[in-house]
Formats: structure tokens, sequence, C-alpha cells
């Protein structure tokens, strides 16, 4: 897939086949597509499904996000979530710290400056932990695993506001 205009183009990268889990084919989170050849691409590419077709990652789509979060290249792939609350990063699992590095460490606080303050979370997945990036700084949200949704919360102190995520179970589970 190519975006216009901007010169960006998946090529052989195929990371958004791994990372994202796809409930339409049953795909966990991080692991490959059974539908996917790595590096050369979709093998049921005419009759891929719909979500598959309409996925376009944020590097490719954006082209604020700076060339360095080529997903092949950094192995992490940006995902604005419908509606635009929130900005998920899905970290490659044989790369888990691959957020940690910089350049992207410093882009994610420094969105997370521009963002958290609109009421947008910033959460990063890099298995097996789960890290909302708040203005301050990185903060650890426990396993990936353990589900749930992740809550930004904004409390006013008498020295300023201050941010924190928080997880709550979904609706059905953990028993509620
Ligand atoms: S992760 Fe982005 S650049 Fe890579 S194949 Fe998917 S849409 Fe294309
Ligand atoms: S069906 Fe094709 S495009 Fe969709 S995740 Fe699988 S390999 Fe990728």
């Amino acid at each position: 897939m190519t975006a216009p205009d901007s010169g960006r183009a998946c090529g052989t990268c195929t990371l958004c086949c791994k990372l994202p889990a796809i409930a339409e084919l049953s795909k966990p989170a991080g692991s490959w597509c059974h539908f996917c050849a790595p590096q050369s691409g979709c093998t049921v590419y005419a009759d891929r499904p719909k979500v598959c077709r309409d996925f376009r990652c944020g590097w490719l789509a954006e082209t604020s996000y700076p060339d360095h979060w080529k997903p092949s290249a950094c192995r992490m792939i940006l995902v604005t979530q419908p509606g635009g609350q929130r900005l998920n990063v899905h970290v490659d699992p044989d790369r888990p710290d691959a957020w940690q590095r910089e350049p992207f460490l410093s882009d994610l606080v420094a969105w997370a400056r521009d963002l958290v303050p609109q009421g947008i979370s910033v959460v990063v997945q890099a298995p097996p932990r789960l890290i909302g990036i708040l203005p301050t700084g990185p903060q650890d949200l426990g396993q990936l695993a353990a589900g749930g949704e992740v809550v930004l919360d904004r409390r006013q102190r008498p020295d300023g506001v201050v941010w924190r995520y928080r997880r709550v179970p979904l609706a059905g589970e953990f028993g509620s």
C-alpha cells in the first residue's frame, strides 16, 4: 500500500500482520497471521478481510510522524484508535524495549505533552508490559495480559493539574 503524496509505502513491511490483534481472523496480538508470508506479504491478498483492506498504520497515513517511525525499521506500529481518543503503540514482542530507545521515548513524551492535556491517551503495548505515557514520562500499567481498559484521569491539585492512567475492567470482565 502507498500513501498518496507522502512517498511512503509498505514495501516489504508486514508488521501489521503480526503486532495487533485482529478479531476477524481470531489472530492474537504479537503473532503472525497464518496467511502472512513474512517479508513477502499476504497470501490471500485478493480476499483479505475488510479490516486489512482499510488498515493504514500511523506512519503510512500521517506524514507528521517522523521517518524513523517506519515500522519495518523501528519494530513498532502507531495506531490511532477510532474516535481519536488514544494513540496505541504496538511493539514487536521480539524487540520489547524498542519504545525505550531514543529518539522514540523522547517522541512519545513530547506527543503525550501535546495529547494528554486534550484527554488523549498514549499507550504502549510492549509485551509483556502495558505502559501509559504521561507528559512527565512513562507510567507502568502492569501486565498486558491482565486485560481491561485504560482510563486517563485528570486531578486538580493546588500546585496544578496531574494526569495519571488507571486500568479498569471491561463490562463482563473480571466478574463485573
Ligand atoms: S505496518 Fe504500516 S507500513 Fe507496515 S505493512 Fe502495515 S500499514 Fe504498511
Ligand atoms: S489476512 Fe493478509 S493482510 Fe490480513 S493480517 Fe493476514 S496476512 Fe495480513
